[in-house]
């Protein structure tokens, strides 16, 4: 490469919002029903003389979003039709928002978002049949809230840390599950490359359902546009698409501009002045938006739980919610707190990935009371981990348990002093090879008594006394 060259990236993303009905009117929005065309409605199907009706749901969650984000809310907005003819789009027009979104400006991991706005999603085409296309209605009309960010992008990584963040706040706050092989966040790239200071010509990329692909179509496209200029052709101003399979990017149409789409107020919806709403006041979003990433990664660093396991935590949302639990029942015990993280980051995660339906029966307080038996080594993490794969699905006192088993870790040095003298009566062959040099005898020695315990001796406590017991018969 002779030249250097900058990478710009803006991202555009659509989410569906996880309301109970459609954008515009009742029906039920549950856009993956099995059966097509099932939730549909002269409304959502556009027959002449049909109104729509704003969904105050939606329009409630991307205000929430917006607070969220840190966005400046409108004080005025309007719908927009977005014309357009394609065979999932009904009303040959997409009610959108153009001149007006509902939100401008905010930051996800330091990404400065333009603009937020909400519009209504299309029908879903077919055409895995030989020969015909069949249209699924079931998804015109959900409600879909469209983000673009500033191009201040400028690597794949930073492009999927912010696809990453985004999708744990929308799961967070609760407005998207944000699933996106379903295509409930539908993530876009605009990429350019310049060797001048001034932006190159932008090429939209999209198709992009998952991470992975959001970051090999980048880095696919980067390289697609340098290898065409630096052989001196114009790259072309186009939409291309993502091909999973080759693993590269294809053209799909030239990009249309905003006058293609001859945008106007939609005239069968009010105009909307959200200062005046107090469904949507800023105040009753602050009330309902549960705890932010940002800040319960703060919190939990701060508990000493290592930063990787605090990813594994913020990002599924039933470990989260037991986690925060235990924090309320263990308070300041930091020590039973970082061990709650380990064996839920570990074995308790493990679990419940096999199965995503699977949810813990094991009650906090009793999940909370295995960690206090464990951090004052009243069992070992051995038994512990046992009796957390017994009681996680099925719940029970982890104390009564060990003591109806006799498996309570023994300190007691009388006790303990009987199994050794035991031990070592049973293992002569053993000692006298201690004796003659084999130090890791002990090990073998210790591991006898551990068995005959069940586990419940003191293993640190086995193994001082078990020297001073072997040292002191010492063949002079
Ligand atoms: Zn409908």
């Amino acid at each position: 490469m002779s030249k250097k060259y900058i990478t710009t990236i803006g991202l555009e993303v659509h989410v569906e919002l996880n309301t109970k009905s459609k954008m515009f009117c009742g029906c039920q929005n549950d856009p993956h029903a099995a059966e097509a065309n099932s939730l549909t409605c002269p409304v959502c199907l556009a027959h002449p003389g049909t109104l729509p009706v704003a969904n105050t749901e939606a329009i409630a969650k991307v205000m929430m979003f917006g607070e969220a984000v840190g966005a400046t809310r409108a004080s005025y907005s309007e719908f927009d039709r977005k014309n357009y003819f394609y065979p999932d789009i009904p009303k040959a027009y997409q009610i959108s928002q153009y001149a007006f979104p509902f939100l401008r400006g905010g930051f996800i991991n330091n990404v400065e978002l333009t603009r937020v706005h909400l519009e209504e999603d299309t029908a879903r085409s077919q055409h895995d049949h030989p020969g015909i296309s069949l249209v699924d209605f079931n998804r015109a009309g959900v409600p879909l809230m469209e983000l673009v960010t500033e191009p201040v992008i400028h690597d794949s990584k930073t492009a999927v840390d912010f696809a990453r963040e985004l999708q744990l706040l929308l799961r967070t706050i609760g407005i998207s599950s944000a699933q996106m092989e379903k295509g409930e966040m539908r993530v876009e790239a605009n990429i350019s490359v310049s060797d001048t200071d001034e932006l190159g010509v932008k090429v939209e990329v999209k198709n992009l359902n998952s991470f992975r692909s959001v970051e090999n179509a980048i880095a696919y496209e980067v390289d697609r546009q340098i290898n065409l200029r630096e052989k001196g052709v114009v790259v072309s101003q186009e939409t291309r698409g993502w091909d999973e399979v080759k693993q590269r990017t294809f053209s799909q149409r030239t990009k249309e501009t905003a006058k293609d789409y001859r945008y106007f107020p939609d005239p069968d919806l009010p105009r909307m002045n959200l200062e005046q709403s107090t469904h949507h006041s800023k105040s009753r979003m602050n009330e309902i938006i549960p705890k932010l990433p940002s800040k319960k990664r703060l919190e939990y660093e701060n508990i000493g739980i290592k930063s990787s396991q605090v990813e594994v935590i913020i990002c599924n949302q039933k470990i989260d919610k037991y986690f925060s639990s235990l924090i309320d029942i263990l308070g300041n015990d930091i020590a039973s707190l970082k061990l709650a993280a380990n064996y839920l980051t570990s074995d308790v995660l493990a679990e419940l990935d096999e199965t995503s339906d699977n949810e813990i029966v094991l009650t906090p307080a009793n999940f909370a009371e295995l960690m206090l038996m464990t951090s004052t080594s009243l069992i070992n993490s051995r038994i512990a981990k046992d009796l957390l794969k017994e009681l996680l699905f099925v719940d029970g006192n982890p104390h009564k348990l060990a003591s109806e088993r006799g498996i309570l870790q023994s300190s007691d040095p009388a006790q303990l002093q009987t199994l050794i003298d035991e031990v070592i009566w049973k293992n002569q062959q053993v000692v006298s090879e201690y004796y003659a040099g084999k130090e890791s005898s002990v090990q073998y020695l210790i591991g006898q008594a551990m068995k005959m315990s069940k586990g419940a001796a003191n293993p640190g406590k086995l193994a001082s006394l078990f020297k001073t017991a072997l040292e002191r018969s010492r063949p002079s």
